[in-house]
C-alpha cells in the first residue's frame, strides 16, 4: 500500500491548487478547478456510487465522493483542496520529489497527505471486490485557507441531505493525534466618523481617532476582564485590536477611523454571540458613534474527547487526545457529525513551508488507522 500512497501524494502535488488569495506569478493555474477535474475522473475510476459537484465559488466547486456501505453508519472525511502559495519555497513546489522517506511539495503535508492515504484506502477495497460495510464519503472542500467558504457549503449540503455522520475527520497534520478541539473566532472592523477641517483650527471639526480611542479601551479592558473568568475547556477568550486606520494628512483633522478586531473564542461562547457583545460594548464607549463591518466568524471546535470513537483512534495509536492553537474547517460543522476531530499524518511545522513535506512513515500510520476507522482491508497495522 504504501508505493500506491506515495504514487497519488505524487500525483496530487503535482496539481497546483493554489487558494486565489495566495496565488504569486508561479503559482500556475490557481484554485481548485483542476484538482476537482482529475478527481472526478479519479472517483469515477474507483467505482464512487455518487459524484456530486457542490457549487461554492466561480470555477471553485466542492465534489463529493460516496461509496454506499451495508450498514447505516456514515464515516465522512473532510479534505481540503486548496494550498498556500508558493512564492517563497526553496523546492520546486510542484515537482513531489521523494527522497530520505519524505515526499516534497505544496500541499504534500497539507493536506494532499490525508486525501493519498484516503484514496489509497479506498482503491485497495475496491480492488478487492469486498463490499464497505459503512457508507464512506470524501468531501473535498474549496478555499480553507481563505475564508472557508468550502466547508460552510458542505455543512449546508449535509443539513440539505439530513445526512448526519457518525464519524468525522477533519483532515489536518496532527502527527496522527485526535484534536478535539481549536478555539473559533470573530473578526470585525469598528469605524468612527468625524469631520475635517483644518488643523489650525482643529475645534471646528471633530477628530474620528479621538472618537475611536474609548472604543479601543474598553476593548483593552474587555480582554483583561476575559482573562480573570473561570476558564473554558478550551481555556480563555481573547480580544486583540489588531489595525488601526486614520487621517488623510498631518494638517488634517482626520475625519474617519477604523480599528480590526480579532476576538478568540472558546467553548462555551457563539460567535454570534460574541459579535454582538463586541458591538454593544463599542457602540457604549463611543456614545453610539461607533459603525461596524463584519469580516468573519467561526465556532470553536469542542469534541468530548471521551467519546469511544476518539477512545479508539488514541488507543490505536497510542497517543491522548490534544487541543490546536490553529482554527479547521471544523469551525462549520457543529452538531451535524455525531463525532468529529481533526486529524491527519505529518506534522503543522511542516504546512506552509519553504520545503514542506510529510513523512512516508506518518502516510504509513495515518493508511492504517483508516482502515480500522472504515473497517476495510486487511493488511496489518503500520
Ligand atoms: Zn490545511
Amino acid at each position: 500500500m504504501e508505493a500506491r500512497i506515495v504514487a497519488w501524494l505524487q500525483r496530487l502535488v503535482q496539481i497546483p491548487s493554489v487558494n486565489p488569495a495566495h496565488a504569486g506569478p508561479t503559482a500556475q493555474t490557481t484554485g481548485e478547478g483542476a484538482m476537482v477535474t482529475v478527481l472526478a475522473q479519479i472517483f469515477g475510476d474507483l467505482d464512487a456510487d455518487e459524484i456530486i459537484y457542490d457549487p461554492v465559488l466561480p470555477k471553485r466547486d466542492n465534489i463529493y465522493a460516496i461509496w454506499h456501505g451495508s450498514d447505516s453508519a456514515v464515516a465522512l472525511l473532510d479534505v481540503h483542496l486548496d494550498t498556500v502559495g508558493v512564492e517563497q519555497m526553496t523546492i520546486d513546489p510542484f515537482g513531489a520529489d521523494v527522497r530520505d522517506g519524505r515526499v516534497y511539495g505544496r500541499g504534500a503535508v497539507d493536506t494532499k497527505a490525508s486525501l493519498a492515504v484516503a484514496l489509497a484506502v479506498i482503491e485497495a477495497q475496491v480492488r478487492s471486490g469486498a463490499p464497505f460495510e459503512q457508507t464512506i464519503m470524501i468531501a473535498c472542500t474549496v478555499d480553507e485557507e481563505e475564508l472557508g467558504s468550502g466547508a460552510i457549503a458542505l455543512a449546508a449540503w449535509l443539513r440539505m441531505r439530513k445526512l448526519r455522520p457518525q464519524t468525522m475527520i477533519v483532515a489536518e497534520p496532527t502527527e496522527c493525534r485526535a484534536v478535539y478541539g481549536h478555539t473559533g473566532l470573530v473578526r470585525l472592523w469598528v469605524h468612527t466618523q468625524g469631520v475635517a477641517v483644518h488643523t489650525s483650527q482643529p475645534d471646528r471639526g471633530v477628530n474620528a481617532i479621538a472618537a475611536m480611542l474609548p472604543v479601543v479601551n474598553a476593548y483593552i479592558a474587555e480582554h483583561q476582564r476575559l482573562q480573570t473568568t473561570t476558564p473554558a475547556a478550551l481555556g480563555h477568550g481573547t480580544l486583540t485590536v489588531s489595525l488601526i486606520n486614520g487621517g488623510r494628512g498631518m494638517n488634517i483633522v482626520p475625519d474617519a477611523c477604523r480599528i480590526g478586531i480579532d476576538r478568540r473564542v472558546v467553548d462555551g461562547e457563539s460567535a454570534a454571540d460574541v459579535q454582538r457583545q463586541l458591538e454593544a460594548l463599542a457602540a457604549h464607549a463611543s456614545d453610539g458613534q461607533a459603525t461596524f463591518t463584519f469580516v468573519t466568524s467561526a465556532e470553536a471546535l469542542y469534541q468530548d474527547p471521551a467519546h469511544p470513537w476518539v477512545a479508539e483512534l488514541c488507543l490505536f495509536h497510542g497517543t491522548t487526545p490534544t487541543t490546536a492553537p490553529y482554527g479547521t474547517n471544523a469551525f462549520a460543522y457543529g452538531d451535524i457529525p455525531h463525532c468529529c476531530v481533526v486529524y491527519g499524518p505529518g506534522s503543522i511545522a511542516q504546512a506552509h513551508t519553504e520545503d514542506e513535506w510529510v513523512s512516508v512513515a506518518e502516510l504509513n500510520r495515518a493508511a492504517a488507522w483508516y482502515r480500522q476507522w472504515w473497517r476495510v482491508g486487511s493488511e496489518p497495522n503500520a
